[in-house]
């Protein structure tokens, strides 16, 4: 199977390297891609081999591209990741860059009719409606690698779609399930990438912890599995070893539950509807202990509340809701502004500009980049 990889030196992307190692006779890398760390994506040059190679920030990466070999083909800036999609001959799209800015590729790999597996949820949450007016005209596929996602496409493996009753999405809940309200003013970046079952890029992190990384997750849940809001349900489960659940029309609940390691659901989207072994941490629920629920506090995370407003309104108003945490996620990582203010910057942002459908994908980048010029003049 040959693969195009992007975002290969993410967290996502270095544990999808590792599947790769793990069957070298099945698959290839035949594409990599990387933001800056042009030394990282170098070293994963060098060892897999490539047919072409893509840098986002071209700026930084004048050295490491002279260091490649010339029968590699390199792409550079936004536009390479969408040229070396349409060009690259591959079989999976692994999409695992973070942010709007993946949104390009998954839409080019599903035009030539391809299968992504995709961890770039913020594909799915600004453009779900256009992409899936392309899935529904037959233009390939996407599975999930979001564990909670993958847990579901298990969990509805062999059943009638038709006696879902509704779709359980697990959070753990973050670092501040119990934290007052009060104290949430004053977190400081480091507490908040300070996750207690999870390791992964920034951006998620703080999305986990500000509760929106499951809004966005509930709006991927809607259009991956074609699922009305009144039926996904959130629920706080904060030892991370049930990924989710369905509940069927005559009172069955199907989980999944495993440790906490993403190289399942990454290796799963490669090979689905197969399974290939991995030898590595089991879940040994004796030892595990207690498994515990409790429902998600939409006053003090206001966040979810806001992303699945916008879900249920459609259109453009994922994209701005996106583009606002994106921007107020990196000033918050930079020191300018407060924990509190994520939350704010995105209800402001939602509060000055209605939803209009999303009838091309530059509705989505148009309204995405209004969102964080405006933001940037004021915070920036
Ligand atoms: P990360 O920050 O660790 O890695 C992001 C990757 O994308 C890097 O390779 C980076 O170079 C590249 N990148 C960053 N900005 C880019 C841009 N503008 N253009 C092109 N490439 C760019 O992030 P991650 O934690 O690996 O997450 C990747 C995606 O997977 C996100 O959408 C996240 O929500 C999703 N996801 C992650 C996890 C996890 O465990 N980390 C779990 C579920 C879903
Ligand atoms: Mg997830």
């Amino acid at each position: 199977m040959k693969i195009v990889l992007l975002g290969a030196t993410g967290s996502i992307g270095m544990s999808a390297c590792n599947c790769i190692r793990r069957f070298p006779e099945k698959f290839e890398a035949v594409g990599l891609s990387s933001y800056n760390n042009a030394g990282k994506l170098m070293e994963l040059v060098r060892e897999f081999r490539p047919v072409s190679v893509c840098i986002g920030n071209s700026r930084a990466s004048a050295q490491a591209l002279a260091e490649i070999p010339s029968t590699i083909k390199i792409f550079t800036g936004q536009k390479g990741l969408e040229d070396m999609v349409n060009e690259a001959d591959f079989d999976v799209l692994l999409n695992a860059i973070v942010g709007a800015a993946g949104l390009r590729a998954t839409v080019a790999a599903l035009k030539r009719n391809k299968r992504v597996a995709l961890a770039n949820k913020e594909s799915l949450v600004i453009g779900g409606e256009y992409i899936y007016g392309l899935i529904n005209r037959g233009f390939g596929e996407i599975i999930p690698v979001d564990s909670e996602h993958s847990a579901i496409l298990q969990c509805l493996s062999g059943e009638n779609k038709a006696g879902v009753e509704s779709i359980i999405l697990t959070a753990s809940g973050g670092p501040f399930r119990e934290t007052d309200k009060e104290k949430l003013k004053n977190i400081t970046p480091e507490q908040a990438l300070d996750h207690p079952t999870w390791s992964m890029g920034k951006k998620i992190t703080i999305d986990s912890a500000t509760l929106m990384n499951k809004g966005f997750e509930v709006i991927e849940a809607h259009h991956l599995f074609g699922m009305p809001y009144d039926k996904i349900r959130v629920l706080i489960h904060p030892q991370s070893i049930i990924h989710s659940m369905v509940e069927y029309f005559d009172g069955a609940v199907m989980a999944q539950m495993g440790v906490p390691d993403m190289e399942l659901p990454i290796q799963f989207a490669l090979t689905y509807p197969d399974r290939l072994p991995i030898q590595s941490r089991r879940l040994d629920l004796a030892k595990t202990g207690a498994l515990t629920f409790f429902e998600a506090d939409y006053n003090r995370f206001p966040c979810l509340k806001l992303c699945l407003d916008a879900g249920r309104k459609g259109g453009t108003s994922p994209a701005i809701v996106n583009a606002a945490n994106e921007m107020a996620v990196q000033l918050f990582l930079t020191g300018r502004i407060r924990y509190d203010q994520i939350a704010e910057i995105i209800e402001d942002s939602l509060g000055l500009h209605a939803s209009v459908p999303v009838d091309s994908l530059e509705t989505i980048e148009n309204i995405d980049s209004i969102i964080r010029t405006k933001i940037m003049k004021r915070f920036g």
